[in-house]
C-alpha cells in the first residue's frame, strides 16, 4: 500500500508520507552525497537525501533504496545500510539511513533533482538545507563520523 500522501503529526506539521518518511544518506570516504531538491518539488533549492514517503509494509531502509533507485539510479548492492536516526514526532517519522557506498557510483539525476553533490561531512552546514534534514543533521552526523575512516 502505498504511503504517498500528506499527514499531519502529533506537534501539528503538515509532512509527506502516511506511514512516515525515509531517506538514504550515502557516505563515500569522509564525503556524504547531497541532493539539491528540483523547484518543482516541495521545499525546493534546497539540499537533502533522496529520499520519500514509505509504503505499509516496508522498513525504512527498504524505502530509502527504493527512493533513491528512482530518484538517482543507486542499486542496492552498491551500499552497506548501517545505522539508522529516526526523528519521531509523534505519528509520523523520519528515518535517516546511513548506507557506505561500497562500490563506485556515479548519480544519475531525474525530475525531482536539480543535481547531486559530493559533500565533506564537516562542511554540510555551510550549504542552503532543507529543514527538516537540517533539524536532523547534528544527530545523524554522529553516525557518520561512527564509519568514517579513521586518520
Ligand atoms: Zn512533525
Amino acid at each position: 500500500m502505498s504511503g504517498d500522501g500528506w499527514t499531519v503529526c502529533a506537534l501539528g506539521h503538515r509532512h509527506w508520507g502516511r506511514f512516515g518518511a525515509a531517506g538514504l544518506l550515502i557516505v563515500r570516504g569522509s564525503d556524504v552525497l547531497l541532493q539539491l531538491r528540483s523547484t518543482h518539488v516541495h521545499n525546493g533549492g534546497t539540499w537533502s537525501i533522496p529520499g520519500g514517503a514509505r509504503d505499509r509494509a516496508e522498513s525504512a531502509a527498504q524505502a530509502a533504496l527504493r527512493e533513491s533507485a528512482e530518484e538517482i539510479g543507486l542499486r542496492a548492492s552498491d551500499v552497506r545500510p548501517g545505522a539508522e536516526f529516526v526523528d519521531d514526532h509523534g505519528g509520523w517519522s523520519y528515518t535517516t539511513v546511513i548506507a557506505p557506498l561500497v562500490v563506485p557510483f556515479v548519480p544519475r539525476n531525474n525530475h525531482e533533482s536539480s543535481g547531486t553533490a559530493w559533500v565533506a561531512s564537516s562542511r554540510v552546514t555551510e550549504l542552503p538545507l532543507h529543514n527538516g534534514f537540517a533539524h536532523t543533521w547534528p544527530r545523524v552526523a554522529e553516525l557518520v563520523d561512527a564509519v568514517l575512516p579513521r586518520p
